[in-house]
């Protein structure tokens, strides 16, 4: 996940947060349709799950030991490679720099379908809050690549164990560069889709929502983000436009949040949080604090990030911003705006989502599986280029276990998650995955 907008105020508060949260989603559970038995005798999924979870702890602990920046992904590679080598899977590597695929094809022709995992850690001087620390100086697995890394592979391994049931084509899709979103698009520049063809594409996220639980949505995940870059002549007013400027940013602004809640926060929140179907994160644009202001060359720079909910509301929010600007008294030092398209968007296929949800429902309880109603204001993912090509759900992955204080908030400076979630992820994930390729 990238772009992910900081400002992380009381820890506490967070936690508070997420215990409400959790206590919401529960009941919002039991208030749900339809409750399945979950069947008590593991299938066999969940008992070879059981058997490589050690593993798959300790290579995402490896990992989490050695991250690596966004095209320098070479050790991560290697123990890709060698897992899926293991596995007897066919691999191939270096494709659009570190990545990698693992092609799985089981015992009959059938569906295509590719899994997305991304390999790369973020630039982070904080200590890392576990006890296998980042030995690789100012880098850290702080956005859950690791996890996602192991398990992709533990989904591997869990079906080339049950490769006789399977009618079709499983590509794993180790994505290198997904911070600076340039991964997805190397990949593809470099022939990815010539080595595959997938009909399907998944991938999924971990998120503070707590362990055990997936959510997703039909169409946007997250909001359509810009960065917007307003340029003023310096001069005596300097300060004074600045304040001006500010100002003007802010009335954009069209979503109430409560008060002490920042964004991410807010996420979470049972009664108006993105699980909600009450969500105040439906047709807003939001201005996110903390300006970036600087001197260059007699010009003052004021930048901003402002996301909405869809293209639309955008584009109305700057020509708002732009008309007021060249009405207001600055307007002879005002010169212009630029805007930067902050990153992509995950696109959903709605009727993939319809599947997936039904699947993950009925093999794990309703409780496993919750709908995504409103659109996040930070973050987003190049996953959604893979999209653009082929039709695929991107899922959040619950990680967090707050009666541990363990709380996967990507980006975050004590980022850490409950490596159940790596469990969780393989059980369900290779369930749907067979699911979508037994009925061929
Ligand atoms: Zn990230
Ligand atoms: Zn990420």
């Amino acid at each position: 996940m990238n772009g992910q907008i900081k400002g992380y105020r009381l820890f506490q508060i967070f936690i508070l947060l997420c215990v409400i949260q959790f206590c919401g989603l529960n009941s919002l559970a039991q208030n749900g349709k339809i409750e399945i038995e979950v069947p008590s005798k593991p299938t066999a999924v969940e008992s070879r799950t059981e058997e490589i979870f050690e593993r798959l702890v300790a290579l995402r602990r490896d990992l989490h030991r050695h991250p690596e920046l966004g095209g320098k992904e070479k050790r991560t590679a290697a123990k890709i490679g060698e897992y899926l080598t293991s596995l007897g899977l066919e691999v191939k590597t270096g494709i659009g720099g570190q990545g990698v695929v693992g092609i799985l094809r089981g015992a009959k022709n059938g569906r295509k379908i590719a899994w997305r995992a991304d390999m790369d850690a973020l630039a982070s001087d904080s200590p890392d809050v576990v006890a296998f620390q980042s030995t690789n100086p100012g880098v850290r697995h702080i956005c859950g690549h690791d996890v996602h890394v192991a398990i992709a592979l533990g989904i591997a391994d869990v079906l080339v164990s049950l490769k006789n049931q399977i009618n079709g084509t499983i590509y794993f899709v180790f994505q290198p560069s997904e911070e600076n979103v340039r991964g997805a698009k190397a990949m593809i520049d470099d022939g990815l889709f010539e080595m595959i063809d997938p009909e399907e594409f998944y991938a999924l996220h971990v998120t503070p929502y707590p362990e055990g639980i997936v959510v997703s949505k039909a169409g946007y995940m997250f909001a359509d983000y810009d960065e917007i870059e307003l340029t003023f002549e310096s001069g005596k007013d300097s300060l004074k436009i600045v304040e001006f400027a500010k100002q003007v940013i802010e009335g954009l602004e069209t979503i109430e949040k409560p008060e002490i809640f920042d964004d991410a926060m807010n996420f979470g929140d049972p009664e108006v949080g993105l699980v909600s179907p009450n969500t105040i994160y439906r047709d807003y644009v939001s201005v996110h604090s903390g300006y970036y202001i600087r001197e260059r060359g007699g010009k003052t720079l004021i930048s901003a990030n402002i996301g909405t909910t869809d293209k639309n509301l955008l584009n109305e929010a700057k020509n708002k911003l732009e008309e007021k600007l060249n009405s207001s008294e600055f307007n002879k030092n005002f010169e212009g705006i630029e805007y930067f398209d902050v990153t992509y968007h995950p696109n959903n296929d709605p009727k993939l989502v319809k599947t997936a949800s039904r699947s993950i429902q009925e093999h794990f309880g309703s409780d496993t599986y919750y709908e995504q109603y409103g659109i996040a204001s930070g973050g987003g993912d190049d996953f959604a280029l893979f999209q653009e090509k082929v039709s695929g759900v991107y899922f959040f992955l619950g990680a967090s276990d707050f009666d541990k204080e363990v709380i996967a908030e990507t980006h975050s400076a004590n980022f850490a998650v409950d490596e159940n979630c790596i469990r969780t992820g393989v059980n369900i994930f290779s369930i749907l995955l067979l699911d979508r390729l037994k009925f061929n």
